[in-house]
C-alpha cells in the first residue's frame, strides 16, 4: 500500500511542467523563481542557466535542485555543489537539449539564448520571451521555427501580455488598433534642454518599473515602446502601422485593444513583472496567487497624454525601421544596445544614444537573406559600428 502511494507520488511529480530558467539571476528570473515557489505542484525547475557562477545561483541551485545548470564562464570560486554543469557559449542550447523542458523562461538580455530558445521551439516548447531581441531581431525565424514545430511563444513584456489578454476569445481580423502604453521613463520630466547632460544613475530611476538597467534605460528614451511595436507586429501578426503608443504615467493600464465597432478592451494591474509571467506560465488558467491587487480607488487618477516626438525621437526611428523591415530592425536593436552600453560606460551623452543608432541604420545595406547566421552577421555589423562610432 505504501509502495502504491510512493508510485502515484512519484508519478504526481512527473506531471508538473519542467521548467527551464535562462537567466535566472537576474531580474525575470529571480521573479520566475519566486513566482514558481508558489505553484510547485505545478512546475519543477529543472535547469537554471547564468552569465556566470555567482552566490545567488549557489543559493538558487541549493533552494531547487536543478538536474542541469550552465553558466558561459567557468566558475571561479566553488563548484555546482555536485549538480551537471554546462560551460561556454554553446551552453544554453546544451541544456535545453539536454533536458527537453516544457517551458522555456528566456530573461537573458540581447540575443544572448536565442539558439536555445529555437531549440526549445522546435522541441515543442512553451517560451516565454521577457525581452525583445529574438523577435525584433529574428522575428519571422522565430515564428516559422514555432509554426513549424508545434513550439508556443508567449510575451512575458506587460503591455504584450495585456494585449494577448484583451486578445482572448476575440479574432485579430476585428481589431482595428493595439494601443501599448508608456510611463515615459525616468527622465519624463527632465527639460528637453538638460537631457544632454543626464547621468546613468539619473536614468536608472525608473518612476514606476523595477527592471533590468538595459530597459530601464530604454524606457528613458522610448525606444524600449519602438522595440515593443515591432515585438507586438511580430507576436499578433499585425502590421507595425496598427500599433500605437500613448503615455500613462501611472503604468497601471498595461495595454488597449479596440475593435472595428469602436469598442475598446484595456488590461489593468498593478507594476508587478510577475503577472506577465504568472498569465504565460499557467494559460490557459488563471489560479489564485499572492500578487499585489489592484485597488483602482487607491491608484487615483489614470492620465493619458500623446508621446512628444521631440523628447523622444527613438520612437520615430523605429516605426522607420519597422517600415523598412527586412534586416533593419536587426540593426536598430543591435546599434541601440551598444549604444546604451556605452551611456552607462560614461563614453556617450543620454542624446547621443539615438543618433549612433540612426546613423548605423543610414549606413546598413539591407540582407535578404534571413538565416539565423546572417541575422546574426547584421547584428555584429551594427555592433561594431556603434562601438566605433565617434561624437
Ligand atoms: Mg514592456
Amino acid at each position: 500500500m505504501r509502495r502504491l502511494a510512493l508510485y502515484w507520488l512519484v508519478r504526481m511529480s512527473d506531471q508538473r511542467s519542467r521548467v527551464a530558467v535562462l537567466g535566472s539571476t537576474g531580474s525575470i528570473g529571480t521573479q520566475t523563481l519566486d513566482l514558481i515557489s508558489q505553484f510547485e505542484d505545478r512546475f519543477e525547475i529543472v535547469g537554471l542557466g547564468a552569465g556566470h557562477w555567482s552566490p545567488t545561483l549557489a543559493e538558487q541551485v541549493k533552494r531547487w535542485e536543478p538536474e542541469l545548470i550552465s553558466v558561459a564562464g567557468k566558475p571561479t570560486d566553488g563548484d555546482a555543489s555536485g549538480v551537471p554543469l554546462q560551460v561556454g557559449d554553446e551552453a544554453l542550447e546544451g541544456l535545453v537539449d539536454l533536458l527537453a523542458p516544457d517551458i522555456v523562461v528566456r530573461g537573458k538580455p540581447g540575443l544572448v539564448g536565442i539558439k536555445a530558445c529555437l531549440l526549445a521551439l522546435r522541441q515543442g516548447a512553451r517560451v516565454l520571451v521577457a525581452n525583445k531581441e529574438p523577435l525584433v531581431t529574428a522575428g519571422d525565424v522565430v515564428c516559422e521555427t514555432a509554426k513549424k514545430y508545434g513550439g508556443t511563444i508567449l510575451p512575458v513584456d506587460s503591455e504584450h501580455s495585456g494585449v494577448w489578454q484583451c486578445l482572448r476569445g476575440e479574432n485579430i481580423e476585428d481589431v482595428q488598433r493595439i494601443i501599448l502604453t508608456s510611463s515615459g521613463g525616468a527622465l519624463r520630466d527632465v527639460p528637453i534642454a538638460e537631457l544632454d547632460a543626464v547621468k546613468p544613475e539619473q536614468a536608472l530611476q525608473h518612476p514606476t518599473w523595477s527592471m533590468g538597467p538595459k530597459i530601464t534605460i530604454d524606457s528613458a528614451t522610448l525606444m524600449n515602446k519602438g522595440l515593443e511595436i515591432i515585438e507586438a507586429s511580430w507576436l499578433f501578426s499585425v502590421p507595425p502601422s496598427l500599433v500605437s503608443v500613448i503615455m500613462h504615467r501611472q503604468s497601471i493600464v498595461h495595454a488597449l485593444v479596440e475593435f472595428r465597432d469602436g469598442s475598446v478592451k484595456a488590461q489593468l494591474s498593478t507594476t508587478d513583472m510577475r503577472f506577465p509571467l504568472l498569465h504565460a506560465l499557467v494559460y490557459p488558467d488563471r489560479p489564485s496567487a499572492k500578487l499585489p491587487l489592484l485597488d483602482l480607488v487607491a491608484a487615483g487618477t489614470l492620465t493619458f497624454e500623446p508621446v512628444d516626438d521631440e523628447r523622444y525621437p527613438a520612437l520615430n526611428l523605429a516605426r522607420e525601421a519597422a517600415k523598412a523591415g527586412a534586416s533593419y530592425p536587426a540593426v536598430l536593436n543591435a546599434a541601440n544596445e551598444i549604444a546604451v552600453e556605452r551611456f552607462l560606460a560614461g563614453d556617450l551623452g543620454f542624446t547621443q544614444i539615438v543618433p549612433v543608432v540612426k546613423r548605423a541604420l543610414d549606413l546598413h545595406h539591407p540582407e535578404a537573406d534571413r538565416s539565423l547566421a546572417a541575422i546574426l552577421a547584421v547584428d555584429s555589423w551594427a555592433r561594431g559600428v556603434a562601438r566605433e562610432m565617434d561624437f
